[in-house]
């Protein structure tokens, strides 16, 4: 293995179909990549004495526009965040070329430990802006093409918000990428591109460094074409962070660990999953759902059957109130959120109006700024936070939230250790439900770009997950070689990340 071969190829396939797929929105200098590569080889190679720095020394990896680089601009593919004049430039010149665009003075968390580990990281992924949406349609630098759908010369979609980073490790650009999940948008564009995408435990990565959408949801979340690969990322990136007050405390993982190690044990050197218990929580099988994604389910079941699980079937009743909960919520906080883009401290701002006048350039800027969807959102989550509303809405949201978390720590065979509180009835060691309600949907169906409801319904499968904080990995299930891929989500109780990877790489 040579990552300077590998590093070529990737940055030939950017080249090559990066003007049609549109998964990048900047790119990393190529020659320092080169240099990084170089090294890399002479750590491994047994010739020079000296030590990989770590399981992925040498490992291309994409990084979504929303998540802090020093060494290029974070744009949240928002007209919000760019300045004059463009970054991306590449070829045989490969040159860098001035941008104005708004560049963070630090590196994200996860982007500082990457670079320690000796990844590469190759550049910044296109996204719906600040991550508001499903299908990649609302990015100020336009929509990503879906790999898989592009082969076959179809316009599909990628998936989102995380279209980019799917897309870019679809089209083997790069091994692995970081997306950001915050109700799914790390395992819709996975579902739709055929790759594994996991959300890990609300706390387990640090979020210092992600431009935050809804805070209490936002997770960093890793796409990979196998689980091995999302595997190596994780550990690198999942540490305590003091810069993130959310981050899960050492004492907690340890008895995290200690929990997830004593299930792990049962499986670990054995092949086949005898004696996993796999929930299926009959709620998500909702009517939206597409025979071909129900047919998969089946099929997911029979999977685990066939390698020795029992299947149960279990209830979570009140997950139909996942998808308004998650709305209402994630509104209100992005509203609060979206507030700190004003035309004076960040990025973009109008110079059609009196300069000396802000409320005047609050108002133009944030007009001209905003895309179309997050004006929509930044509406309704300030209605759901006016007085009156509060109380008929953000409070019964947040209830419903409440009792969604119960009803999973329910039917999950562990104990949650953050609710210790709470007694345990179930004895499912995770639940297998589908990752979207259908395959990859067509481009260019206009009514996706008009933002129609369709879009907020279609992540019904993927909320509860980032409701409760509980990890959750798709999978891709083939079907036949000409049809679409779809994914199967296996979901754990709160902290069994490594448990539930162990189990992903037995399913696959
Ligand atoms: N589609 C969902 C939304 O638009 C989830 C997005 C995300 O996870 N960032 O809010």
């Amino acid at each position: 293995y040579s990552s300077t071969i590998a590093l070529k190829n990737a940055l030939e396939s950017i080249e090559r179909y990066n003007p049609d797929i549109n998964a990048f929105i900047s790119l990393n200098d190529p020659l320092v990549l080169q240099e990084k590569a170089k090294a890399s080889d002479l750590r491994h190679s047994q010739v020079q004495p000296g030590k990989p720095l770590s399981s992925i020394d040498g490992t291309t990896i994409a990084i979504k526009d929303n998540i802090c680089t020093s060494f290029l601009p974070t744009t949240c593919a928002s007209n919000m965040l760019r300045g004059k004049g463009a970054w991306f430039f590449f070829g045989s010149e490969a040159r860098i070329k001035k941008t104005t665009d708004f560049t963070s003075p630090y590196d994200a968390t996860v982007v500082k430990l990457l670079n320690e580990a000796g990844a590469l990281i190759i550049g910044k992924t296109n996204m719906d802006e600040f991550g508001m949406g499903s299908y990649n349609v609302h990015s100020a630098f336009g929509p990503v093409v879906n790999p898989m759908g592009y082969s076959k010369q179809e316009r599909r979609s990628a998936g989102g918000s995380s279209g980019g980073s799917a897309a870019s490790v679809a089209m083997k650009m790069c091994t692995a990428a970081l997306g950001s999940d915050t109700g799914g948008s790390v395992r819709m564009p996975a579902s739709y591109c055929g790759l594994v995408g996991f959300k890990p435990t609300y706390g387990r990565c640090s979020r210092n460094g992600l431009v935050a959408y809804a805070n209490s949801l936002d997770t960093i979340g890793i796409l990979a074409q196998n689980v091995r690969d999302c595997s190596a990322v994780y550990d690198i990136i999942s540490h305590h962070d003091i810069r993130d007050p959310t981050s899960i405390p050492n004492e907690l993982r340890n008895r995290l660990d200690a929990q997830q190690d004593a299930l792990l044990s049962k499986f670990k050197g054995k092949s086949g999953l005898k004696g996993l218990v796999v929930g299926i929580p009959q709620e998500f099988y909702v009517d939206s759902l597409s025979s071909q994604v129900l047919n998969v389910w089946k099929r997911g079941i029979q999977h685990l059957r066939d390698l020795g699980a029992t299947i149960k079937s279990v209830s979570i009743p009140h997950v139909s109130l996942a998808l308004p909960a998650y709305y209402i919520i994630a509104l209100a906080e992005a509203s609060s959120n979206m507030s700190r883009y004003d035309g004076i401290r960040y990025g973009y701002r109008s110079s059609d109006v009196d300069q000396t006048d802000h409320k005047l350039i609050y108002e133009a800027t944030r007009t001209n700024g905003f895309g179309h969807e997050v004006q929509r959102r930044i509406l309704l989550g300030t209605h759901v936070l006016t007085a009156g509303t509060f109380e008929t809405l953000f409070l019964p949201a947040q209830k419903a939230r409440r009792l969604i978390q119960s009803e999973f720590n329910r039917v999950f065979s562990q104990t949650n250790l953050l609710d210790s509180h709470e007694v345990n009835h179930g004895d499912a060691d995770v639940l297998l439900v589908p990752s979207a309600t259908s395959a990859a949907l067509n481009l260019d169906d206009s009514s996706k770009e008009n933002g129609g409801v369709e879009e907020y319904i279609d992540d019904v499968m993927t909320l509860p997950a980032n409701l409760a904080g509980i990890p959750a990995i798709t999978v891709p299930f083939k079907q036949s070689e000409n049809e679409l891929p779809i994914g199967l989500q296996l979901l754990g109780q709160y902290g069994h990340d490594t448990f539930l990877l162990h189990i992903a790489e037995q399913m696959a």
